[in-house]
């Protein structure tokens, strides 16, 4: 059985207090919730307060992003072991955002992969075809080249930690959301991948969110998919009650 996992990008939103807000709202409206595993990502800065502010609640942190090294010198850049440290469970690698703005290849989140399980931090690893790519018929073959470049080697018993987010990126922060059926068609089609690369076992365990303008008002209607097991949430994320009715929304 898998576990459904709501996660929230906060992206590059937020202040201190908002942060220190929005946290104190969640843990208010999602006291009683017990029916998902529940992830809060705000940004580098804040951190170290959000694991302060969530200490004994049922929400986990995790980061946006992260460096494949160590440490060294490497200015600006921010280390594994630094989320670690700051009280991260979880980072998201590969968003569309950083492949897009910041030129991250698929080697690169491969080598960010890797370390993140190398230090024990679970990573959420984004795939998803633009819109000229589906409209030329080619997101499945989009998508497979992420999953192989992403997981090339990968053992077994570390691809189960990982959390697989379909976002296509024509559905990112556009309000336009892939139908439920569009949806659930490119999860199977990243489950069957997963059983072909490596196994039943893998392929059951592994959990895939869904990511792209997930609203309180059509989170039903895409986590009740079958390949569904969760969400990865950007703008709704940053309301402390709509992310909790896209927590709610869980069957
Ligand atoms: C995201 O940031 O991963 C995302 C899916 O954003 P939004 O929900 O705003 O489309």
């Amino acid at each position: 059985m898998r576990i459904p996992f709501i996660a929230g990008n906060w992206k590059m939103y937020t202040t201190a207090s908002e942060t220190e807000s929005l946290i104190v709202s969640l843990k208010t409206l999602l006291a009683d919730s017990d029916t998902a595993d529940v992830l809060v990502c705000p940004p580098f800065p804040y951190l170290m307060l959000a694991s302060k502010l969530l200490g004994g609640s049922r929400i986990g942190l995790g980061a946006q992003n992260m460096f494949w090294e160590g440490e060294g010198a490497f200015t600006g850049e921010v280390s594994p072991l630094m989320l670690k440290d700051a009280g991260c469970t979880h980072v998201i690698l590969g968003h569309s955002e950083r492949r897009q703005h910041f030129s991250e290849t698929d080697s690169w989140i491969h080598k960010k992969i890797k370390k993140a399980m190398d230090v024990g931090l679970k990573p959420i690893v984004c795939v998803g075809e633009t819109l000229s790519e589906r409209e030329s018929r080619r997101t499945e073959r989009a998508v497979e080249t992420q999953l192989k470049g992403c997981f090339a080697d990968m053992t077994h018993d570390r691809i189960t930690a990982v959390t697989i987010a379909y976002e296509p990126v024509w559905a990112i922060g556009t309000g336009v959301t892939a139908t439920p059926e569009q949806a659930q068609e490119m999860h199977l089609f990243i489950r069957r991948w997963l059983y072909k690369t490596f196994g039943n076992d893998v392929a059951n365990l592994v959990r895939l969110q869904y990511g792209g303008s997930v609203k309180p008002d059509n989170a039903k209607a895409l986590l009740s998919q079958p390949d569904i097991d969760g969400a990865l949430v950007g703008g709704a994320s940053l309301k402390a009650d709509s992310f909790a009715a896209i927590v709610k929304a869980v069957a």
